[in-house]
Formats: C-alpha cells, structure tokens, sequence
C-alpha cells in the first residue's frame, strides 16, 4: 500500500539509541515529508471511523512526545479534541498519575483529571508500540477519567516485545509490524 511504502522508505533504524542494543525507530524522515505525513495521519484517523467513514471517537490522545505529533492532526481529521499524556510533573491541573515497570526503574503518566466528560470514547495514538507499558497506563489514566479507550492506533509495531499481549483486549491497528 501507500501508506507501507512511506513506512518502509521513511522510517530509520538508528542502532544504539538511546543505549547500546536498541534499534531506535526513528520518524523524523516521515514526518519531513509532506505527501507521508498526510497519508499516515489519514491512516492513522480512519482507525477512529466507522465503516461509512463516520467519526467515532470524541477525543484523540497522544502520549508524549511523539504521539502528541501524530494524535493532534488525527484529532482535526476526526473532529474530536485532542488530550496530551505527559510524563510527571508536567500538567498544571489536578492529575490522575500511573506508574509502570520499565527495563530499568520506573515511569510515570499523567492527565489531567477533567480531560474527558463521563462515557467519551477516545483513539489512542502513538508512533511506536515495544512493550505496551506505556499504551496500558495510558488506557488505565483514561478510565480513572470515566472515559472508554476504543482503539490503539500506532504507526509501528516491533513484534519482538510483547505490545500486543500487554494492551489485552484493546483493538491494536498497527499500520506496520516489523
Ligand atoms: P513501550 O511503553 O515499551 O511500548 O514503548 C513505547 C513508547 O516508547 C512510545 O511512546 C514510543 O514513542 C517510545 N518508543 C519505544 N521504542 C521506540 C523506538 O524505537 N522509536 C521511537 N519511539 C520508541
């Protein structure tokens, strides 16, 4: 397809980043360019359509930093709001806050607590799912808010790590696996 082509031509391996070991998948090229950027964010929005292209979602949230990047074009496509998950420390308002196991140590998320009205359905959006931490707080983080998270959309899905089994029954659409 279209959208796999500008994927594979436009997503860099970087070896050793951050650390030795780790293949980084970086989206700078894709995002640089015009024609994929909008055919990815286009892909990335119809995850949030029914099958007559109607919208079905009422906010679109990005977790930081790169969701953010893709999850507000969607969330124009689609038009619902947009509502970012940070890392601690970082939203001014009340926030609920989820912490998780990362390789070494721990991260943790943040939203603010009024970022959804009861019963809204919300898209999640990221570039990259590994080991799915960061899309379960982020799932957790939405229904403390009296939300419900109908899908993960991401741009990548690195098969090795167990992503897919950490987000459970959440509808995963990766627009490519590697
Ligand atoms: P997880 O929580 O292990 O699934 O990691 C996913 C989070 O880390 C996402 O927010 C990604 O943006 C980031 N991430 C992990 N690996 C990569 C990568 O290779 N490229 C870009 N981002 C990555």
């Amino acid at each position: 397809t279209d959208v796999g082509a500008h994927l594979d031509r436009l997503i860099r391996d970087v070896p050793d980043f951050p650390e030795p070991g780790v293949v980084f998948k970086d989206i700078t090229p894709l995002l640089a360019d015009h024609d994929a950027f909008t055919t990815v964010v286009q892909a990335l929005a119809d995850v949030g359509r029914d099958e007559h292209g109607a919208p079905v979602v009422d906010k679109v949230v990005g977790m930081e930093a790169r969701g953010f990047i893709l999850a507000a074009p969607v969330a124009l496509a689609l038009g619902a709001g947009f509502v970012p998950v940070r890392k601690a420390g970082k939203l001014p308002g009340p926030t609920h806050a989820v912490s998780y196991a990362l390789e070494y140590g721990e991260a943790t998320l943040e939203v603010h607590q009024d970022a959804f009205d009861d019963g809204e359905r919300v898209l999640l959006v990221d570039d990259v799912l590994a080991t799915g931490g960061t899309a379960a707080a982020t799932r957790e983080l939405v229904e403390r808010c009296g939300a419900t998270v109908t899908a993960l959309a991401v741009l990548m899905e690195l098969s090795f790590l167990p992503g897919r089994a950490a987000v459970g029954d959440l509808p995963l659409h990766s627009l490519k696996t590697v």
